[in-house]
């Protein structure tokens, strides 16, 4: 007799974890949980290297949200870390306040400026375009073409291997626009780590009797193994099918780890690198973590293609991109058994407390549906 479950769950990532918590410990369902990778917590991985430091071996994730419901629930895990994430720029042989503010308008004029005198210049600087179409568009309406050309073009080209015109609004829209001195990178009500990491409260999530967790599985294997009722597939949705509808576009990436024996390598948490290297961003957590150590790491971000041996950590945001989606989304439509949720299931462009939020919602779906 073949192994069974009410649930297989595909991916042990924030999608996969927190609805097998729910399903497990809400609604008393058997779940086997299985991921491809050796670990749990998907690109939220993160891990103490040989140096002892702690660091986010798939690039930084900086958890921040408005929603109460995604800290109740996460906060049954963990404990927090309370922090103000700072990024600055590098480019032109010096460090530059970022996202743009006062502070980097300052900067920009090498002298003392003003909010009014800010607004002011901006107004000038603005291409007047009411519905910006593509990132190109978004940062022309914001700020003009000179901070454009200085933060957005290369950055986002190097990253996407598109340029900004060819990307939705969204994605450069990401990044806020401020004539006050905040410099800090994102305005969430709630900015916080995982006291223990991110891994640690992955374990946790994942205690529980009725979750079983194989590791280096892939759906294909687990499929072909056990019996389950429902699915839930929290990977690629152009692998889900085979491909048969074209290859949906991804972006993946390389992460260089470096450890230096000295306090720390860099003045912030994150340094973007737009005109220069071919790396976006050199990471060092450390200063988000709030770690005591005489030694530091640093994480180097290279953007590269997707391809064979790949992981695919960006869907990319894109009218093309989307006519494609759709297509695997009308069927996943029509799929009783299956549910489909997370940032590669959907395609979306997604944080990490809006996945959260996803996962609870499919729960609830899932809960009143059985
Ligand atoms: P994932 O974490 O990708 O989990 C999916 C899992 O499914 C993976 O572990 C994968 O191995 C597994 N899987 C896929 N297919 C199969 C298969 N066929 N068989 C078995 N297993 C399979 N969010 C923030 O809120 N703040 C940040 O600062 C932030 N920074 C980020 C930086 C980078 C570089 C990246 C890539 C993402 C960042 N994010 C950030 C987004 C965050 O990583 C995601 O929102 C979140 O991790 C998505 O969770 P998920 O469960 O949907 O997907
Ligand atoms: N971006 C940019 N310059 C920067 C930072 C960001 O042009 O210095 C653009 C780029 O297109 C990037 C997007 O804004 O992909 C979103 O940035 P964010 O830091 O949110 O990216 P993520 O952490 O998701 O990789």
């Amino acid at each position: 007799m073949p192994e069974s479950y009410d649930y297989l769950i595909v991916g042990a990532g924030f999608a996969g974890s927190v609805l097998a918590e729910r399903l497990a410990e809400g609604s008393g369902k058997t779940c086997l949980m299985v991921d491809r990778r050796e670990h749990i917590a998907g690109n939220a991985y993160d891990r103490t290297d040989e140096a002892g430091i702690l660091i986010h071996a798939y690039g930084p994730h900086y958890f921040r949200t408005n929603s109460d419901k995604v800290v109740d629930y996460l906060s049954r895990f963990t404990k927090w870390h309370h922090v103000t994430y700072q990024v600055l720029v590098w480019t032109g042989g010096k460090y530059w306040q970022f996202p743009i503010n006062l502070n980097t308008f300052e900067e920009y004029l090498g002298r003392a400026s003003s909010t009014e005198e800010m607004e002011a210049t901006l107004a000038k600087w603005r291409v007047p375009i009411s519905q910006p179409k593509n990132s190109e568009e978004m940062v022309l309406s914001q700020v003009g073409r000179e901070f454009y050309e200085m933060f957005f073009r290369n950055y986002t080209t190097k990253q996407w291997r598109r340029d900004p015109s060819q990307l939705d609004a969204a994605v450069c829209g990401r990044i806020p626009v401020r004539t006050d001195r905040d410099n800090r990178f994102v305005t969430e009500k709630f900015q916080a780590l995982p006291q223990d990491g991110y891994t640690a409260m992955f374990e946790r999530i994942l205690k529980h009797p009725r979750i079983t967790l194989r590791l280096k599985t892939d759906y294909r294997e687990a499929r072909a193994q056990v019996k389950y009722r429902h699915l839930i597939y929290t990977g690629m949705i152009d692998e889900f099918y085979d491909f048969t509808e074209g290859r949906l576009p991804y972006r993946s990436m390389r992460f260089e780890a470096e450890t230096f024996q000295r306090e720390f390598f860099q003045p912030a948490m994150q340094v973007n690198y737009p005109n220069d290297f071919d790396y976006t961003r050199v990471v060092e957590i450390k200063h988000a973590t709030g770690q005591k150590s005489p030694v530091t790491t640093i994480v180097r971000e290279y953007p590269e293609d997707f391809g064979p041996g790949k992981e695919a950590y960006y869907p990319i945001p894109a009218p093309d991109t989307k006519v494609l989606y759709q297509k695997y989304a009308e069927r996943a439509e029509r799929e009783k058994q299956v549910t489909f949720v997370g940032r590669l299931a959907t395609y979306r462009y997604y944080n990490m407390d809006q996945v959260v939020a996803m996962a609870l919602t499919e729960y609830d779906k899932l809960r009143t549906a059985v």
